[in-house]
């Protein structure tokens, strides 16, 4: 019989007592994963906005594999911006959605050489406002790229360890990331992302997580 994915966990405790359970669990998790960072390949802002839309629906490693052909044929926005539709789903045909993509990766690029000279924005304003690029997508690119935390990126690996560890009781992404600002301080809400995502890869698997080998099992009212 398959193991079935549980909801968030729920536990009594006062905030004081959330957050310092929370700020252990990054602390170990640091420990854990000293080397973690972002795992889509880029060289700049605009390499890992690319890439950001293409990770939508479909594994980082499948990405990186598409992205080294694709830079090298548009290395910059207005190169991007000049591409045929038709050429650009073929080189992103295995990420999946790739109409839909290289639609959004067309009216990106145009949007960067008509209202931003090019460049990718360094605000959330700005960058939600190009097609195809969300909150999360924006936040990627803000932490990444410039070092600036607006918030935290919510991916199904951090909505369903957030959920585990009761840092929230919500499944809603706009709401899981809302209670992590919450209880985190802003200098922590990069790590999150990443932690958390190699948390989730490594150990903490959606249906059957290896609690008996993880470094926060004791923190974690979730454990099986
Ligand atoms: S104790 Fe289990 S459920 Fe909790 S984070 Fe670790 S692996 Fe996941």
């Amino acid at each position: 019989m398959k193991a079935k994915t549980r909801g968030p966990a729920r536990v009594r405790e006062s905030k004081a007592a959330k957050r310092e359970r929370a700020l252990e669990i990054l602390d170990r998790l640091e420990r854990e994963y000293p080397d973690a960072e972002c795992a889509l390949h880029h060289r700049n802002a605009f390499e890992l906005l690319v890439a950001t839309i293409l990770s939508a629906q479909c594994t980082d490693e499948r990405v990186n594999q598409v992205t080294p052909a694709l830079f090298a044929r548009y290395p910059t926005a207005e190169e991007l911006a000049a591409a045929r539709q038709e050429e650009l789903e073929e080189l992103i045909r295995s990420t999946g959605f790739f109409r839909n993509k290289a639609k959004n990766l067309l009216g990106m690029a145009n949007a960067l050489v008509e209202r931003h000279g090019g460049e990718v924005p360094a605000e959330m304003d700005a960058l939600v406002k190009l097609p195809g690029v969300g909150r999360k997508t924006a936040n990627v690119v803000l932490g990444n790229a410039f070092g600036r935390a607006e918030g935290v990126v919510v991916d199904t690996h951090v909505k369903r360890l957030s959920g585990r560890l009761a840092l929230t009781t919500h499944t809603d992404p706009a709401k899981v990331e809302r209670d992590l600002m919450t209880l985190l301080p802003r200098d922590r809400w990069g790590a999150v992302e990443h932690l958390l995502i190699w948390h989730g890869r490594a150990v903490c698997d959606a249906r059957r997580p290896r609690c008996g080998v993880c470094v926060v099992a004791s923190r974690c009212p979730g454990r099986a």
